[in-house]
C-alpha cells in the first residue's frame, strides 16, 4: 500500500487536514492518516503498509473436513441403525434387531465411502477468493463459477462462523469464527443474498474488522453474532465488531 500523495489532504476517520506524508490510501480507495489506522490496530497500519490490496480465501483442512464428514456419517448411521433395528424387529423378532442394525450401519458406511471424493471435491473448489481494492471486491469461487464484482459500500458484514458462507453449507468447514461479507443483490428479485467467509485467522480477522469499522461499512445485525463472537476477541477489545 502506498502513501497517498495527492487526491486528497484530509482523513476520512477523523476529518482532520494531515500531510500527504501522512496519510494512506486503504482499500476501499479512501485516504486515512496513519495515527487513525494505528490507532484502530497495528496490526492494520503494518498491513496496510506492505498490501497494495486486500485478499483472502479459506485454507483447505482436508483432516478437518474429513473430521466433520465422519461425525455427520456418524449421526446419519445411528438413525439408519436404530430404524433398520425397528423394522427388522417388526419383521423377523429379535433377530431382525441384529440384522437391521447391521445392514443400517453397512448401508451409511457405504453411502459416505461412495460420497465422500465428491463431498470432498465440493468442500475445496467452492471456497471463495476474496480481492478488494480501491472500493472494489472480487468474489470468485471456482466450482460453481461464480464471480462477482461489487462496491465495498454496499456490502454489509457481521463476526459470525465459517459455515455462514453461501458455497461452504454443508460442508466439513464448521465452528471457526469468520468474518462475513454480505454482498449487495444482483438484481431486485433475489432473495437470498451472497455470504462470503473472511477472517478465519486471527490475525487476519483482526485486520478486516479493523479496516470495516474503520471504513465505515454497515455492520448487520445478527443474533447469531452474540453466540458467534463469543470468546472472540476483535481489535477493539470486545466481543463482536463496533461501528
Ligand atoms: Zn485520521
Amino acid at each position: 500500500m502506498t502513501i497517498a500523495r495527492s487526491e486528497s489532504s484530509w482523513c476520512k476517520s477523523c476529518s482532520r487536514s494531515q500531510s500527504v506524508d501522512q496519510l494512506l490510501k486503504l482499500w476501499d480507495g479512501h485516504s486515512y492518516c496513519t495515527a487513525c489506522v494505528k490507532l484502530k490496530s497495528p496490526r492494520l497500519l503494518t498491513h496496510a503498509l506492505s498490501h497494495s490490496c486486500l485478499e483472502d480465501s479459506v485454507p483447505f483442512d482436508q483432516a478437518l473436513v474429513r473430521r466433520s464428514e465422519l461425525r455427520s456419517a456418524l449421526k446419519v448411521a445411528m438413525i439408519s441403525m436404530l430404524t433398520f433395528a425397528i423394522t427388522g424387529h417388526s419383521l423377523y423378532g429379535p433377530l431382525g434387531i441384529a440384522i437391521g442394525t447391521l445392514l443400517g450401519l453397512l448401508l451409511t458406511a457405504i453411502v459416505f465411502a461412495v460420497q465422500m471424493p465428491a463431498r470432498m471435491k465440493v468442500a475445496r473448489m467452492n471456497r471463495a477468493s476474496l480481492r478488494l481494492s480501491e472500493g472494489w471486491l472480487i468474489v470468485t469461487r471456482p466450482l460453481s463459477g461464480l464471480q462477482v464484482e461489487c462496491v465495498l459500500h454496499e456490502c454489509r458484514w457481521y463476526l459470525g462462523k465459517i459455515q455462514h458462507d453461501s458455497g461452504l453449507r454443508g460442508t466439513g468447514f464448521y465452528g471457526a469464527p469468520a468474518v462475513v461479507l454480505i454482498l449487495p443483490r444482483k438484481h431486485l428479485l433475489q432473495l437470498v443474498r451472497e455470504r462470503v467467509a473472511c477472517g478465519y485467522e486471527d490475525e487476519s480477522r483482526e485486520v478486516w474488522l479493523a479496516f470495516l469499522t474503520l471504513a465505515g461499512i454497515r455492520k448487520k445485525w445478527s443474533w447469531r453474532d452474540a453466540w458467534a463472537t463469543k470468546g472472540v476477541r476483535n481489535v477493539s477489545g470486545t466481543n463482536g465488531g463496533t461501528q
